[in-house]
């Protein structure tokens, strides 16, 4: 009986790996869709330029580093190439007002933010059913890197790494825990979390620790560093394509699995940090058990803790709740739960997971 339990085990894991890409695939943005994302990028970097001729918009975030669905919001940062140039949140307003002037974007400006931003809305059309929703950030050259990171985690082995991250994008997204605004964890938390555990928690691990590796040559201080972060890593994909090859052979369903076990049983969440860069940290070698806060005190602000990759003071899960990290870890267990119980079928154990 061991041997037939066994058996059909193994047959759901390989069935709910085909279900996970066949899912994905269908949520990939269309060709048209991002063509119509990219019209409308230098439709925005011409006008921006009649008011500063030496920016470039550049694309970051989903649209950039390969774990984009169908509909994503865009996000696009403002560089400005010349020495001399107005402060962020002038630029801002400034934007703000020509946009509404010349576009039929919904347009609102956010001077003031921690990162200032203007934020388009498109209403929804025959040609773009859902409309598009767009960020403007200025000189935010630090999301730009920690995109370029992304990406090369993405593409060192895409199968494994983007369906699960994609599957994870909207799964939690369905369930309703991919909302920083309400006190649960952005897209980009997700993403860490899933590389956290593909480079520090599984052994063997699925992906190298690119920030780790030696540099093929000497890199200056000058080079590696971006307003006093470190920012290298090793970034020659198709040279890392031929030297790593990953000794684990789990399948993304297996992978998949283990990620909701880990993170509803086993991550450190009262004591631990989980960093890409370095592992496990502790929360209290980084002060973040007693960093005073806005929004309350120092616990409710750290109460889960994922370093960025390169703004290492900076935790990106700051503004998940108790309630909201109460709430994911819940439905951390119920995923695991639900994979566990040795459904019948693969392709309703995945729509049960997304209901
Ligand atoms: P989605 O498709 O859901 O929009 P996304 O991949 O674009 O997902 P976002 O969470 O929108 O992910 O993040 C886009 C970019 O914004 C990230 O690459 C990162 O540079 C930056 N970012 C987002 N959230 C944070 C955060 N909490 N802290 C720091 N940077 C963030
Ligand atoms: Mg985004």
């Amino acid at each position: 009986q061991q041997q037939r339990r066994l058996v059909s085990r193994q047959r759901f894991i390989q069935d709910f790996s085909q279900c996970l890409f066949e899912f994905v695939i269908q949520l990939l943005p269309t060709a048209e869709e991002m063509a119509v994302k990219e019209d409308v990028r230098k439709l925005l970097e011409r006008l921006i330029r009649t008011i500063e001729p030496d920016s470039r918009l550049l694309s970051f975030g989903s649209s950039a580093n390969g774990f984009s669905l169908k509909n994503s919001d865009m996000d696009l940062c403002c560089l400005i190439d010349s020495g001399e140039r107005l402060n962020a949140a002038d630029l801002v307003t400034m934007v703000g007002d020509l946009l509404e002037r010349e576009t039929k974007f919904h347009v609102k400006p956010l001077p003031h933010a921690r990162i200032p931003i203007v934020k388009l809305n498109l209403d929804p059309s025959s040609a773009l059913p859902f409309g598009i929703a767009c960020d403007i950030g200025f000189e935010n050259r630090l999301a730009l890197e920690n995109t370029r990171l992304l990406m090369c985690y993405a593409s060192i082995d895409p199968a494994r790494v983007r369906t699960m991250v994609l599957f994870l994008k909207v799964w939690s997204k369905r369930r309703k825990i991919n909302s920083p605004y309400k006190g649960t964890l952005s897209s980009y938390g997700y993403v860490l979390l899933v590389i956290y555990f593909l480079v520090h928690v599984k052994n063997p691990p699925v992906l190298p620790n690119l920030q780790q590796m030696p540099p093929l040559r000497p890199i200056s201080e000058e080079e590696s560093h971006l307003n006093g972060y470190n920012i290298w890593f090793f970034d020659d994909i198709e040279l890392l394509r031929q030297r790593w090859k990953s000794s684990n052979t789990d399948t993304v369903a297996d992978l998949l699995i283990d990620f909701f076990k880990f993170y509803s049983r086993d991550f450190a969440y009262n004591t631990g940090v989980a960093s890409i860069r370095a592992g496990l940290l502790k929360k209290e070698d980084k002060g973040w058990l007693s960093e005073p806060s806005d929004y309350g005190t120092a616990r409710e602000r750290n109460r889960l803790c994922i370093e960025d990759p390169f703004e290492t003071d900076f935790n990106v899960a700051r503004c998940v709740t108790k309630d909201g990290l109460y709430t994911i870890r819940g439905e951390f267990m119920r995923a695991s739960r639900i994979l566990q119980a040795r459904p019948e079928r693969a392709i309703l154990a995945l729509a049960q997971l997304c209901e």
